[in-house]
């Protein structure tokens, strides 16, 4: 997924956090899940991240912003690219409420490193990519796209990066639109409000990635992004199906148990991702509706 020559994109909308404490040595799930947040998988990534950021409580926390970025800079440097990425999802998702005459309200979107006090509690990396409800904030540790590849076994590229970014914004329209409000999220199971949440969020998702290169940047009335190229599509599609419950149940050395199941399988990640991308509607993705999941 490639920006489009040309395009410039103001700073100020991504905002940073670098070496926040990581409270205890880290926070994984377990100690989160009580605040509801919508994570990106349904794993703690703790094990994996052992020693990573922790700065035995005495870091000092530096705030900022991501600067303004050309297209150039959005296509090589990933801050520059969700900073682009998320003014690309204002940019859509702005026109789906007005065609609906509904109330749009943007998320705030955090890029840290270690961890950071969230309006869910202290979060860590190890949580993983995740939305925070209360406060409407997307919160994003870019490292995660590394793991994504190493540890998922996901094929990696931008269009990847963006889908997971997608992903999270698509947990903010749930939060504004009621969806979130109305599901169950105690339980868990293949058939479960929890899993319908998640995959709703993916077809959220590719809905974004479907009209991402007809979508008019108000800033400077170019679009933000060339056409999808099959490889980009291969590559956010290996995201999907690399944080798929079986998936991760079965690189863990487990067994596939639907019933605990958070997120859905790679299959159906993928297929509720390409709902999105090619029927491009709200309607299209109401996995609460949905027969089959
Ligand atoms: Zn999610």
């Amino acid at each position: 997924m490639t920006f489009n020559e040309g395009g410039q994109f103001e700073g100020g909308r991504v905002r940073t956090r670098r070496g926040g404490a990581v409270a205890g040595g880290g926070i994984g799930i377990g100690a989160i899940a009580a605040f509801l947040i919508y994570q990106f998988t349904g794993v703690d990534l703790s094990p994996v991240l052992s020693g990573a950021g922790g700065g035995g409580g005495t870091s000092q926390e530096q705030e900022g912003t991501v600067a303004d970025c050309t297209a150039e800079e959005a296509n090589a440097d990933r801050e520059c690219r969700l900073s682009a990425t998320v003014q690309s999802l204002d940019a859509y998702w702005v026109g789906v409420f007005d065609a609906s005459q509904s109330q749009f309200v943007q998320p705030e979107v955090y890029s840290f490193t270690g961890g950071t006090s969230t309006g869910c509690g202290q979060a860590s990396s190890s949580t993983g990519p995740f939305y925070c409800p209360p406060d409407q904030g997307i919160y994003m540790d870019l490292g995660f796209f590394d793991l994504l590849q190493s540890r998922f076994g996901a094929s990696g590229g931008p269009l990847a990066e963006m889908y997971v970014t997608a992903h999270e914004y698509g947990h903010h329209i749930q939060n504004i639109t009621g969806v979130m409000e109305r599901a169950d999220r105690g339980g868990s199971g293949a058939e479960s409000d929890s899993v319908r949440v998640e995959l709703q969020a993916d077809c959220y998702a590719g809905m974004w990635a479907g009209s991402a290169a007809t979508t008019v940047d108000p800033d400077t009335g170019t679009t933000f992004l060339e056409p999808i190229t099959e490889a980009q599509l291969a590559d956010a599609l290996s995201a999907a199906a690399a944080v798929g419950d079986d998936h991760i149940q079965e690189q863990s050395g487990g067994s596939v148990d639907p019933h605990t199941w958070t997120h859905g399988s790679s299959e159906q990640r993928q297929r509720w991702f390409m709902t999105g991308y090619t029927e491009g509607t709200p309607q299209a993705c109401d996995t609460f509706a949905a027969a089959e999941l």
